[in-house]
């Protein structure tokens, strides 16, 4: 049973499948280390199987007790959110603890219990079992860090993640797209909010442009955008090229994005992220055994890398490799029916992606 702590409150909107708010008005809810109310849902801590934050919106992962999952999604607001964080982030190191001793104690062996904790957003990570490496990544907010960087590379390696909308590691930021349409008598908006990298916004915000240009008060809204996703911060420092070999990659243009993949691993030796794509680049070019190689080497940097070992039990699968996908399947503690936090990136993630 979790412990209560003094209540949180804060104010908060529900979410919808687009990820936008679903009114206007914030509702209220709390917090107590027991119980998370929001507005008249009562949730109890030891249903919460998962949570994943993106800026202000955090996403539970939920199972409700006929046994299904439910992935409720809500934009917390203003002063709450920070609090809020943490107490979530507490809670989640409660569960995290409990079930890893419980699991540890019963194999007797304690003493290997490891964990780490996020530079970013300090939830408990948990690395028993897994090789030591020098990248980690954290589920909570999606980063991936070297634990000895220096102060340079921790705030550039802050701006990157799997983007929501493609699926490559990237520097993804909150990305609205917004349509104003003026048919006559009949008008309407239409918006939804995601969080997208540069490359993802640009095709986005071009369409933006052209289907406001009719309505016009949309179209500044759009020049913004598009001068987002062509900003030059995101093409700057060690990581520059990274959006353009991202782009080359998804319109098919394999072996030139693979070039491109390659001169940033000089810059960027260590970096699950990249080698991550290098992997997705060499599943699309259907060189399964290559790109399993890769995602083994993303795993080398980063040993509960989730992108890649998702990327490695599929290109395992692909092959037939029926001894090899146990083997990991074991080595990563991975049990049938049993949350991996998949489920949850699935509905943080549109359904469009590919
Ligand atoms: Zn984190
Ligand atoms: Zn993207």
């Amino acid at each position: 049973m979790a412990d209560s702590i003094e209540p949180i409150h804060f104010k908060f909107r529900w979410l919808d499948d687009e990820g936008n708010t679903t009114s206007l008005l914030r509702k209220s809810a709390s917090y107590d280390g027991c119980v998370l109310q929001l507005d008249d849902t009562l949730i109890p801590v030891d249903a919460i199987a998962d949570v994943q934050i993106r800026w202000d919106r955090i996403y539970l992962l939920l199972r409700t007790e006929s046994g299904d999952w439910v992935k409720p999604g809500f934009a917390v607001s203003g002063q709450g959110l920070k609090e809020m964080q943490h107490a979530i982030n507490a809670l989640r190191r409660e569960a995290l603890i409990r079930q890893e001793r419980r699991r540890l104690m019963e194999q007797g062996d304690l003493v290997s219990l490891r964990e780490q904790e996020c530079r970013y957003c300090r939830a408990t990570i948990l690395l028993s079992g897994l090789p030591e490496t020098p990248q980690v990544y954290c589920e909570v907010c999606d980063s991936l860090f070297t634990t000895d960087a220096s102060a340079e590379q921790q705030s550039l390696e802050q701006q990157y993640r799997i983007c929501d909308e493609c699926g490559m590691y990237s520097q993804p930021r909150k990305f609205t797209t917004f349509y104003f349409y003026f048919l006559f008598v009949i008008y309407g908006i239409w918006n939804k909010t995601t969080v997208r990298c540069p490359a993802c916004m640009r095709g986005e915000s071009w369409k933006m442009l052209l289907g406001n240009t009719p309505g016009l008060i949309g179209l500044p809204f759009s020049v913004v955008q598009l001068y987002r996703s062509y900003s030059p911060r995101s093409v700057q420092g060690p990581m520059r090229g990274l959006d353009d070999a991202n782009i080359r990659l998804r319109k098919g243009k394999i072996d030139p994005a693979l070039d491109d993949y390659e001169k940033l691993m000089d810059a960027q030796p260590i970096n699950a992220g990249i080698k991550y794509n290098i992997g997705t680049g060499l599943v699309q070019k259907q060189e399964f055994q290559h790109a399993q190689r890769v995602f083994e080497m993303s795993l080398d940097d980063c040993g509960n890398y989730w992108p890649a070992l998702q990327g490695l039990l599929a290109t395992l699968e692909q092959q037939g490799k029926t001894v090899e996908t146990e083997a990991v399947r074991q080595l990563w503690q991975l049990d049938d029916g049993e949350p991996t936090g998949n489920e949850l990136q699935d509905d943080v993630t549109p359904k469009d992606r590919q």
